[in-house]
């Protein structure tokens, strides 16, 4: 059986004080269960502090983007180097609004899915239509595409120790969830478009999230899906009593 793995994507969101006072609220409380993982993704300057605080909990540590080299002449950029170096465990690649606003494309993601590995991260790949696409009825070509691409290259057992994020554009910070079925209908399609570029075995083993206004609400819903294995949560893993509720409903 596939883990749930309920992540917290806090993107741009809380200063040093709150960030601390959050995991003090929540490192503990996440239960040592092997089917649940839950994973804060938190700003860059917060990651060494958490890292520390989250040593000896069962609470995981993610960057939300890094760079694909391991150092150089890349101003304002974070290396995987330093990821590795810091402790952090995952890292979020190709999440929209880094697709949206600062170029991220299917090859920078299939470089950082590399380069995750090279370091001992487990990447955390987001794909996702827009609104415009799903009315064109383009959903399942344009994430077959984008997993096929970002997945391009790698092992059959990196591919398993992957997690696919699917979170359909339109359905990101908007209120506005896919419905349980059309969210499974789309996680089972990206398994199938795996099962086919590496093997269906390797495909069972891989995580993958519905991401798009999830709340304490509606996970449970989602989760009872055949192949929802978690959430990729923003605004509503902001707050520490809401994350846990999240995180509660995997177990
Ligand atoms: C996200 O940040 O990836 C996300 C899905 O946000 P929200 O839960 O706020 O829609």
């Amino acid at each position: 059986m596939r883990k749930k793995v309920i992540a917290g994507n806090w993107k741009m969101n809380k200063i040093a004080t709150e960030a601390n006072e959050f995991v003090d609220e929540v490192a503990a409380k996440v239960p040592e269960d092997k089917q649940v993982e839950a994973i804060v993704c938190a700003p860059f300057p917060f990651l060494a502090a958490i890292v520390d605080k989250t040593k000896n909990t069962n609470l995981k540590v993610a960057a939300q983007t890094m760079h694909y080299e391991e150092s150089g002449a890349f101003t304002g950029e974070v290396s995987p180097t330093m990821l590795e170096d810091l402790g952090v465990s995952h890292v979020v690649l190709g999440h929209s609004e880094r697709r949206e606003y600062y170029n991220e494309t299917d090859e920078t993601v299939n470089k950082k899915t590399h380069a995750a590995f090279n370091h001992h991260l487990v990447p955390i790949v987001c794909v996702g239509e827009t609104l415009e696409q799903r009315e064109a009825n383009e959903t399942m070509d344009h994430v077959e595409n984008q997993v096929t691409k970002a997945l391009k290259g790698l092992s059959n057992q990196q591919v398993a120790d992957t997690i696919i994020a699917y979170e359909p554009i339109w359905a990101i910070g908007t209120g506005k969830t896919a419905t349980s079925d059309e969210a499974n209908e789309v996680c089972a399609h990206i398994r199938q478009v795996i099962g086919k570029i590496t093997s269906p075995e390797t495909a069972e083993k891989v995580v993958i999230q519905y991401g798009g206004s999830v709340k304490p609400a509606n996970i449970e819903e989602l989760l009872a899906q055949s192949d929802i294995d978690g959430a990729l949560v923003g605004g509503a893993s902001l707050k520490s009593d809401s994350f846990l509720q999240l995180v509660e409903a995997g177990t």
